[in-house]
């Protein structure tokens, strides 16, 4: 009896781990879509692929190109101030047939620290700048760096924008070579978000990446849709 119940300790114990993991995730699942809070997953059973940070003149079109050889819709979340420095590239990724995302107009970080007036200019001039760029303004937004507060989510919403944030993160900005990038995107599933980045560094991996693991959902079954504004 005593024996039983020792050998039984390791499987109770693994037990009431994995319950309170499924009970963290459905907690998770069950919150709302409403403007007080990021979305980080989409409906439907796809998965969403994210770009952040651009347009730039070199990795936005190699992005482009990988995204077109594998008929992929993506959304990209645009920083004002280079949708206006490049404003034929901003207009090429909505040609395409891409969601276009406001990323704020300068990428400020920590960008929660921001006080509202701040906040209010940042998204403000994105949308005024992305419009002017693509000829329509984005319906959703995306803090740098993930950084959200009630207050950013409030001047989102006060813009009518939808704040997306995401489920699965390579962290591929800090370069952390091709096979790691691939290995945790491939964790992507049904209704995730996925973030990458076409900006602020070399994004040579990141396109490389994505060339891998496209195909690699894709035979999984999974479909590859933009997220919703
Ligand atoms: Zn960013």
């Amino acid at each position: 009896m005593k024996a039983e119940a020792t050998s039984a300790l390791p499987y109770l114990r693994a037990r009431s781990l994995e319950c309170l993991l499924l009970g963290v995730r459905a907690l998770r699942r069950r919150r709302p879509r409403a403007s007080t809070r990021p979305i980080f997953t989409v409906d439907g059973g796809g998965v969403a692929l994210t770009v952040d940070d651009g347009p730039d003149p070199r990795w936005t079109p190699a992005l482009l190109d990988v995204l077109a050889r594998h008929q992929v819709t993506a959304t990209f979340f645009l920083i004002g101030a280079r949708a206006a420095e490049h404003p034929r590239l901003a207009r090429r990724i909505a040609e395409a047939g891409h969601a276009v995302g406001n990323h704020s107009a300068h990428h400020p970080q920590p960008f929660a620290a921001l006080d509202r007036v701040r906040l209010r200019a940042e998204i403000g001039r994105a949308q005024e700048q992305i419009a002017e760029a693509v000829g329509r303004a984005p319906r959703l937004f995306r803090a740098p760096g993930g950084g959200w507060s009630r207050t950013v989510l409030g001047v989102a919403a006060d813009h009518g924008l939808t704040a997306v944030d995401w489920t699965v993160n390579p962290s591929d900005w800090k370069e952390p070579g091709v096979p790691h990038i691939v290995r945790v995107l491939s964790r992507g599933g049904p209704g995730h978000v996925l973030l990458t980045h076409d900006g602020g560094g070399d994004r040579s991996q990141t396109v490389a990446a994505l060339d891998v693991v496209i195909p690699r959902l894709r035979s999984r079954g999974l479909r590859f849709v933009p997220v919703e504004g």
